[in-house]
């Protein structure tokens, strides 16, 4: 049944090579006109994306396709080049994290898959994998070649001509090195990508040898015994490249010398079922011209066959014994001019934006700072207060790409707060502050992971029923054991005095951001319990005499001379008000912001030392990491003291840290420090201290009268 089908089909395929019997460089020449419109018609089909070709194209091609076949002798399928999204995904990971400006030719492999293929074309698929090629290559993949240049000028100045000699597989055609078909198909990509809007400017090739015109097409006539040879034929499942049968199966391509002509067949075993039946595979003009340097090779006849086993057509060919300076020339550009491929609309806007973000930070690191190490920022920062200074800081974090943000803060939007809280607007009155400001996060950028709480910050001197406040006290300590670096962002000095012991408790970071009418403090705290030993992660820093390790450093009540108590009741209006000039809080929050950065790029991070002296701009990668900036608007100027951790001090001194070691002694030294917050200077060492003074000062009075006394 299966042999008069072939039958059938064999004198379809007959009748039409009697009448088109032609040398082959006319064959060629309409090969290449056919190439030519069908580029110039179809420049959506060109590059073969499956994503670029339109449903409404695909009956107009098939028809321009079958005009076009009923007019021509030899067509060749193109071989096409398809990229997938994972593709373009990793290209752009590579150029920026690896690539960089290095224009060199990659090694890339494609793969050849049984189902990529439309009624006029067949693929070559392209994925995340191809730009990591393997040593040993599987059954279906074939090597290339991607040069991406760095500008598209470049690109549009390539000479496509020369260019395809270079990248053709014309030594291993030339030097008989080549062992299966699969080695004389190679493919090459050239392309511009412009990384910031998912454009692509792409010239793809498969190249193809051009036959010299001693190439000959002979008449083929089918006989029984080619049909019985045919019906023999045992496809394996996974058959992606030509073989050559006899009677006897399969045979290695070294011994396609010795085979008698007339009794073995170069067998493609399309998968398409309904394969043009003028058509032949791509590969075949190198096959063809590899096979003419065996001098013992005069003629091949290559048979497609189709999935079903139907044969498709059988082409004769007659081989010339090639001249040692035969001329070899490729074409096979997929088009003239590189064109472009924006997949912007591809991917979601969301993720767009998550990958532009991540992208202007990988591109500072092209020139500007090489050693920036991104995957630094991917920490949980935790921002208590979400006022002028919460949602100013918030916006500069984002900036380098922080992706966990949290917002503590009890109070609520009130009508004043739009106009200098940069995260409000005046629908958000009325709401919870730390929930609208995680909000409004999320509407700037819609894949940042932002939370709140809104949890009421315990202050000393401010009383309260004891379980309320111990209730507080643990959420918060929460918070602080699952986030990694704080900022302090309230506005009264009290209320910074629980995170801070807080952040000492779990060794976390903290910068403190406070300002004045028209001064700020920009400061990072010591780490934790430890005070005044080596520890070992700071033990190497540079010069003991010059820096004090970024544990040691001192905190924002180290200088003070009592503990912090209750500020703000009994105060005027005036004086309750926390207002500063208009532009102060940015100015402070970009200081903070860029200190965390060079803290967390420093290579001890928040262990990083600070200099007594002058800062150190070398310091870490994006330079010095500064203890304190403390800036003073009218004079506009700025310094940097640095300063140590206070052995008294009522936040972070080890009268304090040692009451800081179990959840049972935190919760005294907080209700201690609520309800009488002059016992919290005796725990400190504060009021010893105050005592030593005044004592001093009793013995400077009487030396002093004496000394009158004596004049
Ligand atoms: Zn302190």
């Amino acid at each position: 049944m299966k042999q008069r089908v072939w039958a059938h089909a064999v004198t379809h395929t007959a009748t039409k090579q009697v009448c088109h019997m032609i040398s082959i460089d006319f064959a060629t020449t309409l090969r290449e006109l056919f190439w030519t419109l069908y580029i110039s018609l179809c420049p959506l089909s060109s590059f073969s994306t499956p994503l670029a070709l339109s449903d409404a194209s695909i009956p107009f091609l098939s028809f321009l396709f079958q005009f076009l076949s009923r007019i021509m002798v030899l067509q060749f399928l193109p071989l096409k080049i398809s990229c997938d999204l994972s593709f373009w995904s990793e290209l752009n990971r590579l150029k920026l994290e690896e690539w960089k400006l290095d224009e060199s030719p990659r090694p890339i492999v494609a793969t050849l898959p049984p189902d990529a293929r439309s009624k006029t074309t067949y693929f070559l698929i392209l994925d995340h994998s191809s730009l990591h090629p393997p040593e040993e290559l599987a059954y279906n993949q074939v090597r290339g070649t991607l040069h991406l240049y760095n500008t598209l000028a470049e690109l549009e100045d390539v000479d496509l001509h020369q260019k395809i000699q270079e990248l053709a597989p014309s030594d291993v055609i030339l030097n008989g090195t080549w062992q299966t078909p699969k080695d004389l198909l190679t493919f090459s990509l050239i392309m511009y990508a412009d990384l910031k809007y998912f454009n692509y400017h792409v010239l793809t090739a498969v190249p193809s040898i051009i036959l010299p015109q001693s190439f000959k097409l002979k008449k083929y006539t089918f006989t029984d015994a080619d049909g019985a040879l045919l019906d023999s034929f045992k496809p394996k499942p996974r058959q992606e490249f030509p073989v050559l049968w006899t009677k006897d199966g399969e045979k290695s391509f070294d011994e396609i010398g010795l085979l008698n002509p007339e009794k073995s067949f170069l067998i493609y075993h399309s998968l398409e079922d309904d394969f043009n039946p003028d058509a032949m595979h791509w590969q075949v003009p190198n096959l063809l011209f590899a096979l003419a340097w065996n001098p013992t090779i005069k003629s091949i006849r290559i048979a497609t066959i189709d999935r079903n086993l139907k044969l498709v057509n059988v082409k004769h060919f007659k081989l010339p014994t090639l001249p040692a300076d035969e001329n070899v020339v490729f074409y096979g550009w997929s088009q003239k001019v590189p064109q472009l491929y924006s997949l912007t609309e591809f991917f979601d806007r969301n993720q767009l934006m998550s990958i532009s973000v991540d992208l202007n930070l990988k591109l500072t690191r092209w020139r500007m700072v090489p050693n920036l190490e991104l995957d630094k920022f991917n920490i949980k920062v935790l921002i208590i207060g979400a006022g002028t200074l919460g949602c100013n800081l918030a916006r500069g974090l984002m900036g380098w790409g922080l992706k966990n943000i949290t917002f503590v803060d009890c109070g609520k939007v009130s009508v004043s707060n739009p106009v200098r809280q940069s995260l409000f607007i005046a629908d958000d009155i009325g709401k919870p502050k730390a929930q609208a400001a995680a909000e409004a996060l999320k509407r700037i950028y819609p894949t940042i992971n932002s939370q709140s709480a809104a949890l009421k910050v315990v202050m000393p001197g401010h009383p309260a029923d004891d379980e309320e406040v111990l209730r507080d006290v643990d959420a918060l300590d929460q918070l602080f054991s699952s986030h990694d670096f704080i900022f302090l962002c309230t506005d009264s000095r009290e209320s910074r005095w629980l995170p801070t012991i807080l952040a000492l408790k779990h060794g976390k970071p903290v910068i403190n951001i406070a300002l004045g009418f028209d001064s700020f403090l920009v400061m990072r705290h010591g780490l934790g319990l430890n005070v005044g030993q080596v520890n070992p992660a700071t033990a190497d820093y540079k010069d003991k005499l010059a820096e004090i390790p970024g544990d040691q450093l001192g905190c924002y009540f180290c200088l003070d001379v009592t503990a912090p108590g209750d500020s703000t009741t009994n105060r005027t209006l005036d004086q309750q008000c926390t207002i500063s000039r208009s532009g102060l809080s940015f100015t402070a929050c970009g200081f903070a912001v860029e200190l965390f950065a060079s803290l967390v790029q420093h290579r001890q991070g928040p262990y990083a030392p600070a200099r007594l002296t002058n800062t150190d701009e070398n310091a870490g990668t994006l330079g010095g990491t500064p203890h304190q900036i403390r800036g003073f608007l009218r004079s506009y100027s700025m310094i940097a003291p640095t300063t140590l951790r206070s052995s008294v001090c009522s936040a972070c001194g080890p009268g304090i840290c040692s009451k800081l070691t179990s959840q049972e002694q935190l919760h005294n030294v907080v209700l201690t420090a609520v309800n009488d917050p002059g016992k919290l200077e005796v725990i400190c060492g504060i009021s010893k201290l105050q005592q030593d003074a005044e004592n001093m000062e009793d013995d400077i009075l009487t030396f002093g009268d004496s000394d009158t006394e004596s004049v």
